[in-house]
């Protein structure tokens, strides 16, 4: 504003100089121009309004002045001008137009005003927006999903498996759609459905789908979008949700990733949240205010259900829980037709070998296989995705990108091949361990080296065997460096830790060591923090800590031995192995098992 002074000014004093500069023409008085009429100096007179410019025959230009509501000739002849003289000069009359009148003479004093007002007018409009976004706060974020909307609608026909959830879902949809026959008969319907599972498994997915095949309004949002840096907004962003939903009824209200304000209150470090404690309780009180007539639902997803608060779950809230597996391999090889619908494929793709490579796979994970494979076709400039594309992303997934240009020394390279082969090699001599897909030496995300092991199938229940051969595979690198180049490297360190973290369950949690016997330790109530658990309250004496520490070592232990027994037995067959992949730097499945069949 005040820069837009100092120009100001600055114009003025320049248009002032410059009017100055004009007005410096010689003014002539009216009896001066008519002496010189008379004396037949003068060769023309401009009139424009009031002021006269007059031309002397000499070519000198001069300024005279005469009343605004006089005429010229009048004027003149008043002075005494001789009028025969006066037919002699030319007399030119140009009256100013209106707009020109105008401009010439409201805009130097109008222009300044305006552009005052313009600023006043601009500084107001942006307080007013920021007043207007004030207002705005509290209101609803949800975005509706209108039900016209074909193209980007998604219906059950996208989402493969999770049958149960399925037709717990339609079971609902079913109800907004048609509620007359469920309250005559006195049902009660649920209010909230929460959807329960890992990351990946298609919750957003399955929301999604029920917003296409209910035709009903379904505001869709994240619980984090209720969430602001000001306390109280969430909170009335709920009621708002709400009521726009009962207005709208029947409706669905989604509400994605309901951990984000759904934990449990007064946990966490550095005391309560404030905002999300208001939300929260916003939330409660709104679901609970909800009758069934009112015909809306809430739908929800989480993959922490762990952390929610009891209140939310409690019956009369988000009393129906759906539970969303990770896929089976039927289910798996459905997501791959799905996601595989509208790219080219070569003809022999077959989708249930991929399906059968991919346990343990979420959904989200295997759209990203069938996203990579496409890319990898794509780059080698071919038109179809092949099969072998779908099995190097496979790789891909899992351990993340190769990295070709990761070189390893000479020496590190051997060292490199008798880890993997130790590991591989181990995994081949375990009776109940899973089937070696593939070793490699090739360096992919974080790791130098790897050997994939599948298992053939779903597995739910793991025995305790199971893991003791985990627990012998991961330490099968580390002892192979120990037996081959009697020195130890930084590479085993990941192993390590793996296995120590799996040693330390099996004692902890699965109660599979005699010494502990069958209980839980360390149960603990999580102190979370960024999502983390950063501390857990240690609930066992330190008599007991010891004990397991030291049940923990042997399980690492006895793992290494065997490790190691196993390796020294078959150290011809170690060489082997390590000799190949040092050459070829990859080994597969059936080469392996010719390998190391005796
Ligand atoms: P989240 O459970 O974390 O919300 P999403 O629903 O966002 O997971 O799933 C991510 C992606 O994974 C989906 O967009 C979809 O492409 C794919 N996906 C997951 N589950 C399935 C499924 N059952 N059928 C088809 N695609 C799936
Ligand atoms: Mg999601
Ligand atoms: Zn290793």
């Amino acid at each position: 504003f005040l820069w837009a002074l100092v120009i100001l000014m600055l114009l003025s004093a320049v248009y002032s100089m410059l009017a100055g500069q004009f007005g410096s023409k010689k003014e002539i008085t009216l009896s001066d121009l008519v002496a010189k009429i008379n004396a037949g100096e003068v060769g023309e007179i401009k009139v424009v309004d009031s002021s006269l410019t007059v031309k002397l025959k000499n070519g000198e230009e001069l300024n005279a002045e005469k009343e605004l509501e006089a005429g010229l000739t009048e004027t003149l002849r008043n002075y005494g001008v001789d009028p025969e003289k006066l037919k002699t000069v030319n007399i030119k009359v140009e009256n100013k137009s209106g707009w020109n009148f105008l401009l010439g003479i409201v805009l130097p004093i109008l222009g300044p005003v305006l552009l005052i007002a313009f600023f006043i007018w601009f500084s107001a409009r942006q307080v007013q927006r920021g007043s207007m976004q004030a207002f705005s706060f509290g209101q609803s974020r949800a975005r509706l999903i209108n039900p016209d909307n074909k193209k980007e609608q998604v219906t059950f026909k996208d989402v493969a498996g999770v049958k149960e959830a399925k037709e717990e879902l339609k079971e609902v949809v079913d109800f907004l759609k048609n509620p007359k026959k469920f309250l005559d008969i006195g049902a009660k319907i649920p209010k909230g459905v929460l959807l329960i599972g890992v990351p990946g498994s298609g919750k957003t997915l399955l929301a999604r789908a029920v917003a296409g095949e209910s035709s009903v309004p379904f505001f869709h949002m994240s619980a984090s979008e209720f969430i602001e840096m000001f306390v109280g907004v969430g909170a009335s962003r709920v009621r708002d949700t709400f009521r726009l939903a009962k207005k709208s009824a029947p409706a669905i209200i989604f509400i994605d990733e309901l951990d984000a304000v759904g934990r449990i209150r007064g946990a966490g470090i550095g005391g309560g949240h404030d905002e999300r404690e208001q939300t929260l309780n916003q939330l409660l009180v709104e679901m609970d205010g909800m009758e069934t007539s009112d015909k809306v639902l809430v739908f929800s997803a989480t993959n922490r259900p762990d952390v929610l608060d009891p209140a939310l779950l409690r019956p009369g809230r988000f009393d129906r829980r759906v539970i969303l597996d990770l896929p089976d391999i039927n289910d798996r090889e459905e997501i791959l037709k799905i996601h595989t619908r509208n790219k080219p494929l070569v003809a022999e793709v077959n989708l249930r070998a991929v399906a059968e490579r991919t346990p343990g796979f979420s959904g989200a994970d295997l759209a990203n296989l069938v996203n990579e494979a496409a890319i990898l076709a794509a780059r080698q400039d071919r038109k179809e995705v092949g099969q072998g594309d779908l099995l190097t992303s496979i790789e891909k997934v899992i351990l993340g990108p190769e990295r070709k240009s990761h070189i390893l020394t000479t020496d590190e390279k051997k060292i490199a091949a008798y880890h993997e082969a130790g590991h591989a090699l181990v995994t081949a001599s375990r009776p109940k361990a899973d089937p070696v897909h593939k070793v490699s030496i090739v360096s992919r995300g974080r790791a130098a080296g790897y050997t994939l092991k599948l298992p053939i199938e779903d597995r739910h229940l793991f025995s305790r065997s199971h893991f003791l051969t985990e627990l012998a595979v991961a330490m099968g690198g580390y002892a192979a460096e120990e037996l081959v180049f009697n020195e130890l490297t930084t590479g085993a360190s990941d192993d390590l830790k793996k296995a120590t973290d799996l040693a330390r369950s099996l004692v902890t949690r699965f109660g599979m060591s005699e010494k502990i016997g069958p209980i839980a330790l360390g149960d603990k109530e999580e102190l979370v923090f960024l999502g983390r658990e950063i501390a857990s309250a240690r609930s066992y004496s330190e008599e007991t800590a010891r004990i397991i520490d030291q049940e923990v070592k042997k399980l690492l232990d006895n793992a290494l031995k065997q490790a190691k027994e196993i390796l020294t037995d078959r150290r011809e067959k170690l060489d082997e192995i390590a000799k190949v992949l040092i050459e070829k730097e990859t080994i597969e499945r059936e080469e392996f098992e010719k390998m190391v069949k005796e």
